[in-house]
């Protein structure tokens, strides 16, 4: 199943479906010392349905399932093109896009999945639980390694990330996904998340913002 994203910012505006969507756990020290997991040595990948996106100005259900969702604020890349065994070096030209986005995590049924060593599919992938913003052309953002974003709930400030930060870089995301899986042309990856994460409640207005670029608005219903 594939889902129509409109990729629109001042440079681009197209229709694009989205095959697959990628993410990566643990790759902010300071957020893996908050969930007391170990440093990976290789990038820890999972993924979501394409029909866990929602798209700004719309709302965030939390299933009756769980009694702890978690807002976790992300960078988002946009695959360019379909690609596979990807060098690190030519890893740029796969990216299209970039945007921001929330992987909201069922931090109750997470825990217990990796208590029993079950997977997280239901804690990560239930409809709504992929806020994505609109698109930027990664041509006009300057510095890959120097991008601010930031997480506003209810006006207050909870996290506040620089892609500096990360562990695996966009360059070794990219090589290493597509090492194992062909990533096509929609794909999806986010990029993990910095400190600073929370129980989000029903009324929660939640306003992610990449830098001076783009903002998404979502609520919790
Ligand atoms: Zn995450």
């Amino acid at each position: 199943m594939t889902f129509v994203l409109l990729k629109n910012s001042n440079f681009v505006k197209e229709k694009i479906s989205v095959p697959k969507i990628f993410c990566l756990g643990s790759n902010y020290l300071d957020h893996i010392k908050e969930m007391g997991n170990k440093i990976p040595t290789e990038p820890v990948i999972f993924m979501k349905p394409s029909t866990a996106i929602i798209r700004n100005e719309e709302s965030i259900l939390i299933p009756d399932i769980s009694k702890e969702a978690h807002h976790e604020v992300e960078l988002v890349l946009l695959i360019e093109k379909d690609g596979k065994n990807i060098k690190p070096e030519n890893s740029l030209e796969y990216i299209s896009a970039i945007g921001i986005g929330l992987d909201i995590t069922l931090r109750d049924l997470q825990k217990q999945a990796k208590e029993s060593g079950k997977p997280w599919v239901i804690a990560k992938g239930f409809d709504t639980s992929a806020p994505l913003s609109d698109f930027i052309s990664i041509k006009k953002i300057p510095d890959l390694n120097n991008i601010n974003f930031v997480l506003y709930v209810n006006n207050e400030i909870k996290q506040k990330g620089n892609s500096g930060d990360m562990i695996f870089k966009f360059p070794q995301i990219i090589s290493y996904i597509s090492n194992i899986f062909t990533l096509q042309k929609g794909d999806i990856i986010f990029t993990g998340t910095p400190h600073g994460v929370n129980k989000i409640n029903k009324g929660d207005k939640l306003k992610a913002v990449l830098e001076n670029y783009i903002e998404l608005n979502v609520n919790v219903n």
